[in-house]
């Protein structure tokens, strides 16, 4: 009787332990978004995931100032060059994943391993149905022609989504050519540039402009919402070297307490299992090639990637808002 006191105490013990892993995630992303990832994982795994969210920036410096100190094992943002900044600020611990590596491919994850791209969307070229024929698009570099002379809505050049697609051009481009296209945007301008994509996009639906540039899945929230809007989707330079796309993903913490959890964690969510739960609920599509995106995104039809390294995004975003700002994009 005593002994079976005892195994038994050990039994609850174990379970106790077991029960108590636990890992922290900083997330800069909706929680509406990740919440049913932390659910299926619970249930899967029973590991518990505690989630921080608030925006990129501030949840950056509070990693930074906890140092040490801090709680978190995992730091999920959007775009690369968020997740290249917070390489940049040591909060970033490299990992070596054969299952990252294969699930991931190597363009949309950091050379040094600190971060992983998790789901895609592409930042494309949308139109006026009413007013352009697609046969009139071609590429970001075309949107500078003056032909196009007040007809093109832009969102604000203060979102990295901008700073990104201008910081991939300059790798590609050069500062040279690079500016001259993106002077030529802001020449082309119907009117003042939008706080946001989805602004932008309805803005190109009223006919207040003809094309615009903006990321796929708020063409898909909208879309869903109002359907008969008069917007199409063209995929960009897909004669040259495919369309700019752009990452959501993960690292693990420089100071994670559970870092094997982390990294389990960051490798489920590129699974085949979890990759339509990561992707679908934002209409983007997913990282692992395996895994095909949700129907209505699969709609838009297959377009060439720019395979770039997304990190790129990030080296040179510094020198994109330079220019920006240069050629008076506001
Ligand atoms: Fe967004």
């Amino acid at each position: 009787m005593k002994k079976q006191l005892m195994f038994a105490a050990v039994l609850a013990a174990f379970a106790g332990s077991a029960m108590a892993e636990e890992i922290v995630v900083y997330s800069a992303r909706a929680e509406q978004l990740v919440k049913p990832l932390i659910d299926a994982y619970k249930k899967e795994t029973g590991v518990d995931v505690k989630l921080v969210s608030d925006k990129e920036g501030p949840l950056m410096e509070r990693m930074r100032a906890e140092g040490s100190n801090s709680p978190a094992d995992i730091l999920l943002t959007v775009d690369a060059g968020n997740l290249w900044q917070a390489s940049k600020m040591g909060l970033f611990k490299p990992i070596k994943s054969k299952v990252l590596d294969a699930n991931v491919p190597a363009h949309l994850r950091d050379p040094k391993n600190e971060w992983f791209g998790l789901s895609i969307r592409a930042r494309t070229i949308f139109y006026n149905t009413q007013k352009v024929k697609p046969a009139q698009l071609s590429s970001y570099e075309d949107l500078a022609d003056p032909k196009w002379k007040g007809k093109l809505c832009l969102r604000t050049s203060k979102k990295v989504y901008n700073q990104s697609l201008v910081a991939m051009m300059l790798s590609e481009q050069g500062p040279a050519k690079t500016e001259k296209i993106v002077r030529g945007w802001v020449d082309n301008l119907a009117t003042d540039v939008f706080p946001d994509d989805t602004k932008m996009l309805e803005a190109i639906g009223a006919g207040q402009c003809d094309v615009g540039i903006a990321n796929t899945y708020y063409y898909g929230r909208l879309m869903e919402k109002s359907p008969n809007l008069p917007i199409g989707i063209f995929w960009a330079n897909q004669k040259g070297k495919g369309t700019h796309v752009n990452v959501s993903g993960a690292g693990v913490a420089k100071y994670a307490r559970n870092e094997q959890g982390a990294v389990k964690f960051i490798e489920w969510l590129s699974s085949d299992k979890a990759q339509n739960l990561f992707a679908d609920v934002n209409m983007e599509f997913p990282v692992n090639p395996k895994v095909k995106p949700d129907p209505k995104v699969a709609a838009w039809g297959n377009f060439k990637h720019n395979l770039i390294n997304v990190s790129n995004a990030g080296a040179k975003q510094a020198e994109a808002v330079m220019l920006m700002d240069r050629v008076g994009y506001k």
